[in-house]
C-alpha cells in the first residue's frame, strides 16, 4: 500500500490525543421503563458520549464528578474510572461512576472508529439471548402470569423471569407469620406522622419512615412463611409451567424480605420447577446464608444487582455461594467492572446473567459486555410493553430487541448517534423539565479527594 494511500484511510474524524471533556449534562424521563438520567458527555472536537445513570437513581451521583472531568482525555477509560470510583457505592449510588464510565468507552469509540466490544477483546457471540422480566403487577394468580409469560414467548422471546413472593400473600390470610401488626404496615404504609403541623414535612417524614421499613433486612423482619403460605406459592408457579411449558427457561425473583431458612423452605419446594436462578433470596451482604442456602437446594441461587466493584463479587464466589452472578452494568462499576466481575465468575465456574432496567444506552453497554465475556447466559429485558424504548435513540437498526435477543453493530462506541429530543420531550420526568440544561454549577466541585495519607 502507498503511504498516501494508507494515509486516506486514517480515522482523520478526531485527534484522540487531544480529545478533552468541555461538559457533562443530564436529561432525566419516566416510562422507559422507570426513571432514567441520560448523560451527554461532550468533548473540544464535536464528538459526544452517550451514557446513563441506574434506573431509579439521581443525576447528582454524575454530576458531583463534572469539576473532576472536565479537561480530561476521556479515552484513558480505566485510569478516570480508578480515579473516581470512590465516588460510587452500592445500589443506586454505583450509577454516578458507572453511567459516565459508560460513556467514556461511547467516545472512545467514537474516537478511534472502534465498537466497544472490539476494544474489551471480541466476540463470544453475534447476538445477546434477553431474559424478559415479568412483574406480578395485575396478575394475581398464576394462570394470568403464565399467560402473559405466554405472550413473551409469541414475541420471540427465549428465556423468562417473573416475579413471586411474600408480598403476594400480604392480604392472604394465614400465609404469613409476622409480629402482629407489621403485614398491615406493609400493605398500607407506615400509619402517618402525629402532630406535625407542616404538610411538606410531614410528607417526607412519610418517605422516610417507609424507606425505614422497606430496609429492614430479611433476618430481622421476623416474617415467615406458613405451611398454606408455601402451598401457595406452589401452586402459583405450578399454573405458570402448565401455561408454558417445561422447557423454556424461569427465572424467579422478588421473594420478598423473609429469612434464610424460608428461603430454602420455599426453594426445596419449588425445585420441581427446574427454575434457571431464584434472585436475592437474602441480602447479597450475608454470604455465610448464601452458602447455607446454596447448600440446601438445588436451586440456582443468584445475586447480584447491587454491588458495586469486583471485590463485593468475590466472597460469595469463592466460597461458592451462587450459582449465577446477576451485576448491573450501572451499578457494578460499568463495563470493563463487569467483564471483569464475569471473568472472575467464570473461574469458579459460576454464569453471569446481567441485570438492565434502562434505556437502550444501558442495554447497549450490557449487549457489548455479554459480547464480549464467555459465561454470559441473558441480559435482563424489563421494556417488552414500551412501543417507544428504541426510539429512545437514533442511528441504530430498528427493531433493536429482534427475536428476543439484541445485537450491537459494528460502529463506533456503543453503535448510536445520539438521543432522539424529540422523543425524551414527551416523557420528561416532572422535576427535571429541561433537556440537556446547562450544569455550570458543578463546575467548581472538587475536594481533595485521596483516600490515604
Ligand atoms: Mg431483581
Amino acid at each position: 500500500m502507498k503511504a498516501e494511500e494508507a494515509l486516506n484511510r486514517v480515522n482523520t474524524c478526531s485527534a484522540p490525543s487531544q480529545l478533552r471533556i468541555t461538559d457533562i449534562r443530564f436529561t432525566d424521563i419516566v416510562g422507559a421503563p422507570f426513571h432514567s438520567t441520560l448523560v451527554k458527555v461532550f468533548t473540544n472536537q464535536d464528538l459526544v458520549g452517550l451514557g446513563e445513570v441506574r434506573d431509579l437513581s439521581s443525576r447528582t451521583y454524575a454530576a458531583m464528578l463534572k469539576g473532576r472531568l472536565l479537561g480530561e482525555d476521556p479515552c484513558h477509560v480505566d485510569r478516570i474510572f480508578r480515579r473516581i470510583k470512590q465516588f460510587g457505592g452500592h445500589g443506586r449510588q454505583g450509577g454516578g461512576v458507572s453511567g459516565i464510565e459508560v460513556a467514556l468507552w461511547d467516545l472512545a469509540g467514537k474516537a478511534y472508529g472502534v465498537p466497544i466490544y472490539q476494544m474489551l477483546g471480541g466476540r463470544f457471540r453475534d447476538r445477546v439471548r434477553l431474559y424478559c422480566d415479568t412483574d406480578a403487577a395485575r396478575r394475581p394468580d398464576g394462570r394470568s402470569m403464565g399467560q402473559a409469560l405466554r405472550e413473551r414467548l409469541a414475541q420471540g422471546y427465549t428465556f423468562l423471569k417473573m416475579d413471586t413472593g411474600a408480598w403476594q400473600l400480604l392480604g392472604r390470610p394465614g400465609m404469613l407469620s409476622a409480629p402482629l401488626g407489621l403485614l398491615e404496615q406493609f400493605r398500607q404504609g407506615p400509619p402517618a406522622p402525629q402532630g406535625s403541623v407542616d404538610e411538606k414535612w410531614a410528607a417526607f417524614e412519610r418517605r422516610n419512615r417507609r424507606y425505614d421499613l422497606q430496609n429492614v433486612p430479611h433476618p430481622f423482619t421476623g416474617m415467615h412463611f406458613t405451611e398454606a403460605g408455601l402451598d401457595w406459592l406452589d401452586a402459583y408457579v405450578a399454573e405458570v409451567r402448565a401455561e408454558i411449558g417445561d422447557e423454556v427457561p424461569l427465572a424467579v425473583d422478588h421473594l420478598g424480605h423473609v429469612a434464610v431458612e424460608d428461603a430454602i423452605r420455599l426453594a426445596r419446594r419449588l425445585e420441581k420447577y427446574h427454575l434457571a436462578w431464584l434472585e436475592d433470596p437474602v441480602p447479597w451482604q450475608y454470604t455465610d446464608q448464601y452458602v447455607r442456602l446454596q447448600q440446601s437446594t438445588a436451586v440456582p441461587i443468584c445475586t447480584g444487582e447491587d454491588m458495586y466493584l469486583k471485590e463485593s463479587f468475590r466472597p460469595l464466589l469463592e466460597r461458592g455461594g451462587v450459582s449465577v452472578i446477576h451485576p448491573d452494568v450501572l451499578t457494578a462499576g460499568g463495563i470493563l467492572e463487569t467483564k471483569k466481575i464475569g471473568d472472575l465468575a467464570q473461574e469458579h465456574g459460576v454464569a453471569m446473567a446481567i441485570h438492565m432496567a434502562e434505556s437502550p444506552v444501558a442495554c447497549l453497554a450490557a449487549a457489548h459486555v455479554a459480547t464480549a465475556t464467555e459465561n454470559v447466559l441473558a441480559l435482563e429485558f424489563h421494556a417488552a410493553g414500551v412501543s417507544w424504548w428504541d426510539d429512545i435513540v437514533v442511528g441504530h437498526d430498528k427493531p433493536l430487541v429482534r427475536d428476543g435477543h439484541v445485537a450491537v453493530s459494528d460502529r463506533p462506541g456503543l453503535g448510536i448517534d445520539d438521543f432522539s429530543d424529540e422523543v425524551l420531550r414527551e416523557h420528561l420526568h416532572p422535576a427535571h423539565k429541561e433537556l440537556w440544561a446547562p450544569t455550570e454549577q458543578w463546575d467548581s466541585e472538587w475536594a481533595h479527594d485521596r483516600t490515604w495519607s
